[in-house]
């Protein structure tokens, strides 16, 4: 995970190795290869050049500090610059409601079955009643999937396959959820191969009919600077609470995705590693920048 981003600044940093001393020409140099890493890694421009100002700037700020070796301050720096455009702090979900209503969207492929289905593990594991609704209507194949996971996890699903309607069947499918005392209810929308009128239309009017707590955009890791478009249009019709990040076991440069928090101002809250249920973690962003200077 990161392990191109991870290299590229290791190589920026040993430049400086055993040099004793930080000057105003190895900060302009390390600073060229963290940005040229950043870019290298799909960090979009100018998230990249926002993040290589601060460095300097810190850098210059701090080279007084002569106890300190010049890589390891670097090291520091960038840690906690990495850190603050992953969001700073580990962000909560609000669980507000009874049942909370959590919404899950994002394009087709993106992971979105397979997060609700880990998603509601992980709150049953914390003791919690939760229900999940199928509400891709456009592939009959997507209800089945989420029918599968919840008999495997020991999760309700409600569906109903003969429903066209998603507004519909997210509706019937929260009072299904209030009759049985359920206290989450993860409702899982279609998503499509690019973002289009007709599916942002419906997802926005689900979030209408049932004003959810939540909403979870999913984005793969892997679709480069598109993941950070589609953030956009996702944020503007939606206007979202937070991220979840998909498929971070694959080799993705994951630059765009750390660009997303920046460029939307909203958190990643979950990563996904994988296709089984238990590789789902809430998104640290201070352990996640040690990882990516590990
Ligand atoms: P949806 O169309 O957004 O609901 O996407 P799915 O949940 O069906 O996921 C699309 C594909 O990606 C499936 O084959 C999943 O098994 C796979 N997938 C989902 N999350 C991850 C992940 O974190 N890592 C990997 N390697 N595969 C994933």
């Amino acid at each position: 995970m990161f392990q191109n981003l991870q290299d590229k600044l290791n190589g920026a940093f040993k430049t400086l190795k055993g040099k004793g001393r930080i000057t105003d020409v190895n900060i302009a140099s390390t600073v060229k290869e963290i940005r040229r890493a950043l870019m290298d890694a799909d960090v979009n421009y100018k998230v990249a050049k926002d993040v290589t100002d601060r460095v300097k700037q810190k850098a210059i700020d701090r080279k007084v500090m002569i106890a300190v070796e010049p890589g390891q301050l670097f090291v520091k720096i960038v840690q906690e610059e990495l850190q603050e455009l992953m969001g700073g702090m580990t962000q909560t979900v609000n669980f507000k409601g009874s049942p909370a209503v959590i919404l899950i969207a994002g394009l087709q492929g993106s992971g979105k079955t397979t997060f609700s289905g880990k998603f509601a593990s992980y709150l049953k594991k914390q003791g919690k009643q939760v229900m999940l609704v199928a509400c891709d209507v456009y592939r009959p194949a997507a209800i089945t999937q989420l029918q599968v996971l919840g008999e495997q996890i020991g999760v309700d699903v409600f569906a109903e396959p003969e429903n066209k309607d998603a507004v519909s069947i997210a509706r019937n499918g929260l009072a299904a959820a209030k009759a049985k005392g359920k206290s989450i209810v993860i409702v899982d929308t279609a998503g499509r191969l690019a973002v289009d009128e007709v599916m942002m239309t419906e997802v926005e009017n689900i979030k209408k009919a049932i004003t959810p707590s939540e909403i979870l955009f999913v984005v793969d890791s892997m679709t480069g600077q598109d993941a950070v478009n589609t953030a956009k249009t996702f944020n503007e019709r939606l206007n979202f609470d937070g991220v979840v990040l998909t498929k971070l076991d694959g080799d993705s440069r994951g630059g765009a995705a750390l660009s997303i928090r920046t460029v939307v101002e909203k958190p990643i809250k979950f990563m996904s590693t994988g296709e089984k249920m238990e590789d789902l973690d809430v998104f640290h962003p201070d352990r996640m920048a040690s990882r990516i200077l590990g």
